[in-house]
């Protein structure tokens, strides 16, 4: 599922977190927190938008998709 989102992940931290450019709103800075393994995800930016991988491909806007 996430391999269908143009997320382009970074090295993950530590915890198996990696910071994204979100794919919901957007933004030249790295403010989404997500566990590429699990799918699990945080943008800061976002106002504390959080969910799986499944809640962030269903917000993510149509020009992030591949298809
Ligand atoms: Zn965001």
């Amino acid at each position: 599922m996430l391999g269908l989102l143009d997320l382009h992940p970074s090295k993950p931290n530590g915890s198996g977190y990696t910071q994204v450019r979100c794919a919901i709103h957007g933004g030249d800075h790295p403010s989404l927190s997500i566990h590429m393994a699990r799918g699990n995800w945080r943008c800061f930016a976002c106002g504390e938008a959080r969910g799986d991988a499944l809640e962030l491909y269903r917000r993510a806007p149509r020009r992030h998709r591949h298809r």
